[in-house]
């Protein structure tokens, strides 16, 4: 199977590697056109909504470090193109549909955990991102590190 518009979403830990490796070879196989995504969850958002205080400062810091940290990767993978690269404010299971959608990808490439127990009750990004994705879902096991 063919992919001609691949887009890979990535958490920016070290474990987006093997992802974004996976998703580099699908696009090379493919000829496929590769983009990237990394979604900044506002804090007020992981809060459940209602702070009371000002978090504007600490959210700016937060995108900048998550802006670092893609720069970082584009210098390491130098297939992806800093145009091809989103980094965005959102729900990461609404904004990698949005962006799928927009940008017309037929492929997400996202990383699973194969959760567990309570922690599969907890739900999983890749899970998230399946259900009611515009396109085929890919999710690439990923093998806990011993801690
Ligand atoms: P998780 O279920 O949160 O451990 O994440 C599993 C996978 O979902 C990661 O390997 C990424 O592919 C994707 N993912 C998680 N968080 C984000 C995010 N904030 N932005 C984009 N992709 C993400």
């Amino acid at each position: 199977m063919s992919y001609e518009h691949i887009l890979v979403a990535v958490d920016l830990t070290e474990e987006c590697d093997p992802v974004i490796k996976r998703a580099r070879e699908l696009s090379v196989s493919s000829q496929a056109k590769l983009s990237l995504v990394h979604i900044v969850e506002p804090m007020a958002m992981a809060f459940g909504g209602d702070v009371p205080m000002d978090l504007s400062q600490l959210q700016q810091q937060q995108f900048d470090q998550a802006k670092e940290r893609l720069d970082r990767l584009i210098a390491k993978y130098p297939e992806l193109s800093k145009d091809h690269c989103h980094l965005t404010y959102g729900q990461p299971r609404q904004e990698i549909h949005h962006l799928a959608k927009e940008q017309q990808c037929d492929l997400i490439v996202v990383g699973s955990h194969g959760r567990h127990g309570l922690a599969l009750l907890l739900g999983s990004t890749a899970n998230d991102v399946l259900h009611g994705a515009p396109c085929d879902v890919l999710a690439v096991h990923l093998i806990k590190r011993p801690s």
